[in-house]
């Protein structure tokens, strides 16, 4: 571990705006002994703070308050970071910006991804372009205008989410949709620009958190100042960072269907071609499912995912061949808008998925500091919010964060503490309003889906709403979901603590 002299003076009560660096027009005062404390923010939900984070963001830009993102970090450490998916990409890319060195090891003998779209929303987004990640994803995004809630049975609109201009304009960054391996080759290109050292076909077979040091399958062992397990749903290091107790993720008693389909098949008919005049997320709901869709790859394919309820074991679906997962995709959906049962009809292979979701963890760091989980492996959740990832890549930047703020190698533990705080708290919500969306989105026909339809209703016909049943559209989700500023939560927390 490698402790660098100067940088960031010591924080003081409002840091967060002024982050310790130069001057600022929104700098705050020392704390002083009997008065009391003018809050720089608020733990309660406003936007009346946000002009202040805004000047200070245009500060930072225009020069006259130094960023704090940009500069390496005092302490440099040495870090191995097990699993090389989309969240341990994200952490080897932020930790490596702030000067630390990162060994990723990942198991399979190829790196990718599995499953088809993906959606980058705005909270992350706002991170990855930071990273400089753009470049690397030319030519592969589709940047969709609207989310649309259609009626399972005829495709009506039911509840519209505008993505463009203002929504990107509120948070600060563009709402995409990707090809998962566009997404995953991104990263991966980025982290080696960066000088991170990726091993394949290396499986970890233990950990050992006092040390800390990783052994892997083939007896090799390898040790670092600090471990970090991005190594998903069925991580190995969870268990030894609650101390032995496994919490793995439950059963939900819905599974998904994924699967792509070729635009030019849908060009074919005018219905179908009609919901691809316009980059969308089409999302149909109805009793217990629904269907969420999006084109991916620049446009060339239609990606669906389909989620159902299904209580079996998916240890035996393997069992059933791809016809049967077919037709029982196909029985699901039956009598479901005819729009959407002729492009289902197109589908000529589907993966069936069952969908788990976690509860918040007693810990993330293990009891030595020298080990941590995050990603799924610390807080799986459905994918109803389409922040998984998400969640991933704000963890990164908020573990880069929070190690910059040290000073020292013994202000450490109290880095990771707040870290792990902070990350609990805001993936657990995610976790929970993901689940929220199960409910919102699954009545049966009557009274609760005609009333969450009317309560979505002015959001459909351009009428001011304050509350809405669709959780991208209410103004206190979306600014809750996508306004959050991972890194500044951190600094934040930091202030409060000290
Ligand atoms: C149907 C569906 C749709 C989704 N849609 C979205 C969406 O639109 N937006 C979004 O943000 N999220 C979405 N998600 C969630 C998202 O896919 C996950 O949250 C994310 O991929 C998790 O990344 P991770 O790196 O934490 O875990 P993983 O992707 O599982 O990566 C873990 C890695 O660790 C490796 N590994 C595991 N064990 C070891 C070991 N012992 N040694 C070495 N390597 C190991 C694995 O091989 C793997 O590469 C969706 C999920 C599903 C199921």
């Amino acid at each position: 571990m490698d402790v660098v002299a100067g940088g960031q003076g010591d924080l003081m009560n409002g840091d967060i705006l002024t982050n310790g660096h130069g001057k600022s027009t929104v700098a705050a005062r020392p704390l002083e002994d009997g008065f009391i404390d003018i809050p720089e923010t608020a733990s309660y939900p406003t936007g009346s703070l946000d002009f202040l984070v805004r000047l200070q963001k245009q500060e930072e830009k225009q020069g006259t308050a130094a960023t704090v993102s940009e500069s390496p970090s005092r302490v440099r450490l040495n870090i191995i970071i097990v699993g090389a998916g989309l969240g341990g990409l994200a952490a080897a890319i932020a930790l490596t910006r702030r000067s630390h060195k990162v060994t990723v090891f990942e198991q399979a003998p190829e790196l990718g991804e599995v499953g088809a779209g993906i959606q980058i929303p705005s909270n992350s987004t706002r991170l990855l372009i930071k990273w400089g990640l753009e470049p690397f994803l030319a030519g592969r995004i589709v940047k969709p205008h609207n989310i649309a809630f259609r009626r399972w049975e005829n495709g009506k609109v039911i509840g519209l989410t505008k993505l463009i201009p203002q929504f990107e304009r509120d948070f600060e960054a563009p709402y995409y949709v990707v090809h998962r391996a566009h997404f995953h080759d991104a990263m991966y290109r980025l982290a080696i620009e960066l000088g991170v050292d990726i091993k394949i076909n290396s499986k970890v077979h233990d950990f050992d958190e006092s040390s800390p040091s990783i052994t892997l399958e083939n007896g090799e062992s390898y040790s670092a100042d600090l471990v970090i397990a991005s190594d998903g749903l069925k991580s190995l290091a969870r268990k030894k960072v609650l101390g032995g107790v496994e919490q793995a993720p439950r059963k939900t008693g819905f599974a998904a269907y994924r699967a792509t389909v070729d635009v030019e098949k849908m060009n074919a008919y005018p219905d179908t071609a009609e919901i691809l005049a316009k980059p969308n997320l089409n999302l149909w709901v109805g009793d217990m499912r629904h269907v969420m869709t999006y084109t991916i790859a620049g446009g060339k394919a239609f990606n669906m995912v389909l989620s159902h309820p299904d209580r079996s074991d998916p240890s035996t679906w393997h069992m059933q061949g791809p016809d049967k997962i077919l037709s029982g995709m196909r029985e699901h959906f039956k009598g479901w808008d005819p729009t959407l049962s002729k492009i289902i009809d197109m589908i000529d292979t589907t993966m069936k998925w069952p969908l788990l979701s976690g509860s918040p963890l007693k810990r993330w760091v293990s009891s030595s500091g020298k080990l941590l989980i995050m990603g799924d492996a610390a807080h799986a959740m459905v994918p109803y919010m389409s922040q998984g990832a998400a969640m991933a890549v704000e963890d990164a930047a908020a573990l880069a964060e929070a190690i910059h703020l040290a000073a020292n190698e013994s202000e450490l533990p109290r880095a990771l503490d707040i870290w792990e705080t902070v990350r609990r708290q805001r993936t657990g919500q995610m976790q929970e309003a993901s689940l929220v969306n199960g409910k919102l989105w699954h009545f049966a026909d009557g009274p609760l889906q005609q009333a969450r339809d009317e309560g979505m209703a002015p959001e459909v016909e351009g009428r001011d709403f304050v509350s809405s049943p669709n959780q991208w559209s209410d103004p206190t989700a979306q600014r809750w979901c996508y306004g959050y500023d991972a890194e500044l939560e951190i600094r934040k927390a930091f202030s409060k603590s000290v």
